[in-house]
């Protein structure tokens, strides 16, 4: 058995089991104090830079969902788990010469914000054979934070109208990062607001990705359908980046 392969120990596994408890616990909760119900609210799990043993013990435990920002990275894991029924969202920013590579692997592509990138991944998907769900990464920054990706407000219905007329990519909805130093409440209100827009040239597209360790209940208080949770389930992020053991 290869390496990446090999269990995690009883220690790891019930810190996994804690925090993943400790979640869920957290979702069920928003969720009554806003109406909602637990079903309608997908817990992703973002496993980066964590070993393959953890996503594969987190599956051991329930998680059907994996989140992943980086390719290399997230294609070493998806082949090693490819006996796994398990679903991967793509969350951190896409280069468009990576969109093949992602195509073979992703259900859920969450940072889609040019119309370049739904080019590159609508023609890598077919190529696949595979039919990718795209989410319009929104900047509710409006620019003022540079370099976390996505479109401003105003330019989501141009890129989400060229994921609906591509081939073999399906329209989502929407996803955000709160800003730095803004009221996630706030924030995800917005987004609440950009999805309702969308939805009504696109009434299927009902995804919203809001949502992390420190803001979940923010989001689904404002009508969050996947959250994205990494370290209140793993714990703080190894300084080293995960290198694929191959
Ligand atoms: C890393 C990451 C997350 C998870 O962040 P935590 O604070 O560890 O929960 C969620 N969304 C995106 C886009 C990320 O890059």
């Amino acid at each position: 058995m290869a390496a990446a392969l090999t269990p995690v120990g009883a220690d790891r596994l019930s810190q996994l089991t804690t925090g993943l408890a400790a979640v869920r616990q957290r979702i069920g909760a928003a969720c009554r104090s806003s109406g909602r119900r637990p079903e309608e609210v997908t817990l992703v799990v973002v496993t980066k830079y964590f070993p393959v043993s953890d996503v594969r013990a987190l599956h051991q435990l329930g998680v059907d969902h994996v989140g992943e920002s980086r390719d290399q990275e997230a294609a070493g894991k998806a082949a090693d788990c490819a006996d796994l029924s398990l679903r991967w969202h793509f969350v951190g920013q896409l280069q468009t010469n990576k969109a093949r590579s992602v195509a073979r692997y992703v259900d859920v592509v969450h940072s889609v914000d040019r119309p370049a990138l739904v080019t590159a991944l609508d023609t890598a998907a077919e190529r696949a054979g595979r039919r990718i769900s795209c989410l319009v990464q929104v900047d509710l920054a409006d620019g003022a934070a540079a370099g976390r990706g996505g479109v401003a407000p105003s330019g989501v219905a141009a890129v989400a109208d060229v994921v609906a007329g591509s081939g073999s990519l399906r329209l989502g909805g929407v996803m955000a990062v709160a800003p730095l130093g803004a009221d996630p409440a706030r924030a995800f209100g917005r987004l609440a607001e950009v999805a309702a827009s969308l939805r009504t040239d696109h009434p299927a597209a009902s995804m919203v990705s809001a949502g992390m360790s420190g803001d979940l209940e923010a989001a689904i208080g404002a009508g969050a359908t996947h959250v994205r949770v990494g370290s209140s389930v793993l714990g703080s992020r190894p300084p080293l980046r995960y290198r694929p053991n191959r």
